[in-house]
């Protein structure tokens, strides 16, 4: 594999078609998070290195525009069989850069090539809309129209999924793109863009700027990009919003997360805990759709328990081991700011039924923290509030499902909620009462696919069209009208 580029110690920027050193001497270490060896130096690119990537696909958007869309198609199917022949070295990478485990990892890969998929349909995606008639004489017909140059800027936590939810899409509706992956996960970005180039991506069409805060002032600030797409934690995330929002541009901006779950009296315990465990604890809880608060209805201290002792059982380790379900985060800082949560739960009087500090010194290297689980929390301590993104979980307790709900209406965020029950009015209540965008049914992780679009609510999300689905063809897209009289 030619990507972790073996002939040198620094990851290359992706521009124009061509590897290159950045302009930037700058260099962050890319550890891998379960042993701490580093497998590549990332460049802190410079706005220069922006402003190259920008210019190049300024002038591929020229060419790339006037490509027949079913042509344009034609390079994602190809794409989609690259993704799909090389779907364990995509996983295997992930698990190396982001630790998760390579059972998540693979499935994160499916979902990235779902993504693809979606982006392949394109020409029936970008079909307008006609009217014959709108007056004597006289019909209307709706164009779709690419925007121009596309800025995406990634998170760590899903270096595959995240990417491919913007960039096969924004092209394939006729954009060029420059990516800027995350620092912490940028090895799996440039295998992505090579082998989108093998595919037979014109040079420019796809370009990808590593570095941090400057590469992505660099996109926000930049006139020849017409719109940003940036998924990441929420004071960035409204950050970037104001910064491009504020340059004229289209900006989704996908932030972070507290996701409720309510276990109701009646829900199949041994179900409930299972996709409990699976949500709090899978990818150490770096997941945007993470189970991080559950409220438990009623005083089911049969399910306290049976959580509590599933959670204490769980094998943790390095990814790439099969039996392990508990990674490490993705950074000591991260740790240490998980390790700050859980004092201010301790200080703030939530009772810690189970204590994951205790894994760390079993851990000689890497950035393990063990299953933490807080009961009676309330919902004004800090770590019912906050996004944590790490294996720690929150106990609630509620009387009933209004005041499960009240908790839901009361958070900040709302990306996704989840209900265990098999009551269909109670099912109905949370359906049309809870304060989210993504609900799930007796469903641990609540994400939607790709012809659907990624609804959070609240400061979950700051825009008007979210990505993926018809969301996210308007957002790549801009609308002609065409009005013709025909009397003559
Ligand atoms: P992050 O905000 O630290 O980084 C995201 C991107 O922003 C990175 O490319 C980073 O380089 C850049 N960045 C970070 N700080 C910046 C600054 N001050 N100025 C300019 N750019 C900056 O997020 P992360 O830790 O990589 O990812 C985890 C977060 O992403 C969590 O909050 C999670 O909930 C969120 N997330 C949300 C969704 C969603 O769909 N809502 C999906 C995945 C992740």
């Amino acid at each position: 594999m030619s990507l972790i580029k073996k002939d040198t110690t620094i990851l290359k920027n992706f521009i124009n078609g061509v590897w290159v050193n950045s302009i930037s001497s700058q260099t962050l270490n890319v550890p891998n998070p379960a042993t701490d060896e580093l497998l590549t130096k990332v460049p802190v690119s410079s706005k220069e290195d922006v402003n190259a990537a920008v210019t190049s696909a300024k002038e591929a958007f020229k060419r790339w525009k006037k490509i027949p869309v079913p042509k344009r198609a034609r390079i994602l199917f190809k794409y989609h069989s690259l993704l799909t022949d090389n779907h364990e070295e995509l996983a295997r990478l992930i698990v190396h850069e982001n630790g998760k485990a390579y059972k998540e990892a693979y499935g994160e890969v499916q979902r990235g090539i779902e993504c693809v998929e979606f982006a392949s349909g394109v020409p029936t995606l970008m079909m307008g809309e006609t009217l014959s008639g709108i007056a004597e004489e006289i019909d209307s017909e709706m164009f779709r129209y690419p925007l121009g140059v596309v800025g995406g800027i990634t998170p760590f936590n899903f270096p595959m999924m995240v990417p491919l939810w913007m960039f096969p899409l924004a092209i394939a509706c006729g954009n060029t793109f420059v990516l800027k992956p995350s620092e912490r996960t940028p090895i799996l970005a440039n295998r992505l863009a090579e082998l989108f180039a093998d595919a037979g991506a014109p040079p420019g069409v796809l370009n990808v700027v590593h570095g941090a805060h400057d590469v992505v002032n660099g996109l926000l600030d930049h006139e020849d990009i017409a719109a940003i797409s940036f998924v990441g934690s929420q004071p960035v995330a409204k950050y970037v919003y104001e910064r491009a929002a504020s340059k004229g541009k289209r900006v989704q901006a996908l932030s972070g997360a507290k996701n409720h779950h309510i276990v109701m009296p009646d829900a199949d315990i041994d179900k409930a805990v299972q996709h409990i465990i699976s949500s709090t604890f899978g990818s150490a809880g770096q997941r945007c759709m993470a189970c991080s608060a559950v409220v438990v209805v009623d005083d089911n201290e049969r399910f306290v328990k049976a959580l509590t002792k599933k959670a204490d059982e769980l094998i943790i380790g390095n990814g790439m081991d099969d039996e392990v379900l508990l990674t490490p985060l993705i950074r000591k800082e991260q740790r240490d700011k998980a390790l700050g949560y859980i004092d201010k739960g301790i200080a703030e009087g939530a009772d810690l039924l189970l204590d994951g500090r205790k894994e760390i010194s079993e851990h000689s290297q890497g950035n393990f923290l063990g299953p933490t689980i807080f009961d009676h929390v309330t919902p004004e301590m800090t770590i019912a509030k906050e996004e944590i993104f790490a294996p720690v979980l929150s106990l609630l307790r509620a009387q009933d499902l209004d005041e499960g709900l009240e908790y839901i209406r009361k958070s900040r965020y709302g990306n996704g909620a989840t209900i265990y029950t098999n009551n269909a009015k109670a099912i109905r209540q949370f359906r049309e009462e809870a304060d989210a965008g993504m609900l799930g049914i007796n469903v641990g992780v609540p994400a939607t696919m790709a012809f659907f679009p990624f609804s959070g609510w609240k400061d979950s999300f700051y825009g008007d069209l979210h990505v993926n689905g018809k969301d996210g063809l308007n957002f790549y897209t801009r609308k002609k009208m065409i009005t013709s009289r025909y009397d003559g």
